[in-house]
């Protein structure tokens, strides 16, 4: 088996056994219940069903986690920690619905590696594969669970072929499923020459596994129906001769991934898959940064922030920064620098979540996660050091798709709607833009979801109602360029000129003539979709 840790003698143990990587799937594969069989296996909760038990009480505490209820997704990515044998594996959860996308490839900024959970009767479905384009943008390497395996699936090498023809990877099986539907049994391991049994009895049960020596070992005998047995000896010797063998460097590489096959509900296949993540997956790796790359093995501590979320706690108004070490040996109230604003910072009340619930991170490492709760310092995109004036790149920053007016339902309210708006806006959830001209804002989002949601959220957390209606704008692009030539064109249009919650100048167009035009020009101007996150 591949000792990850290996290949990179330079970096300390405690950052060789850290494992951050994130689920993709398409809602209802089953990524919650692996999730929480995950947790299981590594300690951090002791019953499966309390990470459901626990996301309920959560969500009666507000509508519009009501809402993430009754369409069934997930609004809030998070951060999850625990042990598994002599890993410490860091799970950070994606929001599942394609209206959040934008979240989600952030998040993926902050992983190293991400297991695509599928389901065994639906292969790969539009948001697995929408999910998969963007770690294959960032070459993560990716591990598949096909799930499900208990119900009618497909057949295997129609499955890997889905994959393969798909996605364009190289698949490579990990375990062979032995019978379909109700005759399925378990797994051959074709990486340890196990075979794993299913108890269907006890879903919280551990598969026994039995060690085997080849696929003619009497054991199989004892255990498999003698016409399932003939199929798997010759399913697996197809795979054999058919499919690639298990290249540890092309799965680091992102050009092949690993397939296991089980039932996350009969806790079937996912200590192996754990197994495998410990061995596959990669250890902490460098981050992009400005103006060189970040090593975790560096002795200074940095890390950058890739999600912003107000009001974890309703009780608290706080504000965490969700940040990845990028390097170092982090301990509580360090002082770090705010590169962006080059003030330092002392960190004395960061937080590691743990999957019980969040607890003072007294220490981390390159490669963890951890919460720094503020008053709106951090941005998406921030980077903190011990001195060194670095910028992580590569945190994408999308370009609104759908504007909206937005008006406080109570006309008097438009000071507080404002802040509720500006804040959403620093963590991410949208854009806000206050025109020059005129009254109420106007918000630009990637998925048309988003506006319901921040209705709820603003209604719920600050208790504004607010509407929001069409609005005359169908683009937004940022102002560049020096003072004068800027002031010279914003004059001169001034009715489509508004300010982002940074104070930016914005242009807002309906027509894409419109900004062909600015182009002609004014050639000293520029305008631009996205907005570097700075
Ligand atoms: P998510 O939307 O990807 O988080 O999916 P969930 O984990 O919520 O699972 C969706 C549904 O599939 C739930 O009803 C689960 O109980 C069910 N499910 C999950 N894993 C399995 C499995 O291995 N076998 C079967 N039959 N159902 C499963």
């Amino acid at each position: 088996m591949l000792d990850a840790a290996s290949n990179r003698p330079e970096l300390p143990a405690e950052i060789a056994r850290r494992r951050t990587f994130a689920i993709i799937s398409h809602p209802d594969a089953g990524k919650t219940t692996l999730t929480e069989k995950f947790l299981l296996y590594g300690g951090a909760i002791q019953m499966a069903g309390q990470v459901r038990a626990k996301g309920e009480a959560r969500r009666t505490r507000s509508d519009y986690m009501q809402m993430e209820k009754d369409r069934g997704i997930s609004v809030s990515a998070s951060a999850m920690s625990f042990d598994y044998q002599k890993f410490r594996f860091n799970l950070v959860d994606t929001p599942g619905h394609s209206d959040f996308s934008e979240d989600t490839y952030r998040t993926l900024t902050a992983v190293d590696a991400a297991i695509m959970v599928i389901d065994g009767a639906k292969g790969v479905e539009s948001q697995t594969r929408k999910l998969f384009e963007v770690c294959r943008l960032r070459d993560l390497p990716i591990l598949t669970f096909c799930n499900k395996m208990d119900r009618e699936s497909r057949d295997t090498f129609e499955i890997i072929d889905e994959i393969q023809e798909n996605l364009a990877i190289d698949v490579t099986p990990a375990s062979w499923p032995i019978g379909v539907g109700r005759d399925f049994l378990g797994c051959y391991d074709m990486l340890n020459d196990r075979l794993e049994l299913m108890d269907r009895a006890d879903r919280n049960k551990v598969a026994e596994s039995i060690r085997l020596e080849g696929l003619d070992d009497p054991r199989l005998d004892e255990n498999i129906p003698a016409h399932l047995l003939e199929q798997l000896r010759e399913e697996v010797e197809m795979a054999r001769e058919l499919l690639p063998k298990l290249d540890p460097q092309a799965v680091l590489e992102g050009h092949m991934t690993p397939i296991w096959f089980g039932s996350a509900i009969n806790s079937f296949g996912v200590k192996e898959l754990m197994d495998g993540i410990g061995s596959y997956a990669p250890e902490p790796q460098p981050a992009r940064a400005e103006p060189r790359q970040i090593a975790p093995e560096e002795t200074k501590v940095t890390g950058f922030v890739f999600k912003v979320q107000a009001n974890m706690d309703p009780k608290h108004r706080d504000r965490v920064a969700f940040v990845r070490l990028a390097s170092g040996h982090f301990n509580r109230g360090m002082k770090l620098t705010h590169v962006r604003t080059k003030k330092p910072m002392t960190v004395s009340a960061p937080v590691l979540f743990l999957a019980s619930d969040r607890e003072l991170a007294e220490e981390a490492w390159a490669g963890d996660i951890i919460g720094i709760p503020n008053h709106g310092q951090l941005r998406i995109g921030d980077t903190l050091t011990e001195g060194e004036a670095l910028k992580v790149t590569g945190i994408p920053s999308f370009a609104p798709e759908l504007l909206q007016n937005c008006r406080a339902g109570d006309p008097m309210k438009a000071k507080h709607l404002e802040k509720a708006l500006f804040q959403f806006a620093e963590e991410g959830a949208a854009k806000v833009f206050k025109p020059a001209f005129g009254s109420g804002f106007i918000v630009g989002v990637v998925g048309a979801l988003q506006f319901e949601v921040l209705g709820s959220r603003i209604e719920m957390e600050y208790g504004l109602p607010v509407r929001f209606e069409p609005s005359q704008f169908t683009s937004a692009r940022w102002v560049h360029g020096d003072k004068l030539p800027v002031e010279k064109f914003t004059n001169a249009n001034k009715q489509h000129i508004a300010h982002d919650h940074d104070g930016d100048t914005v242009y807002l167009t309906r027509l894409q003539w419109d900004i062909d035009r600015v182009e002609r020009d004014y050639p000293d101007v520029t305008l631009s979709a996205t907005k570097e996150m700075l």
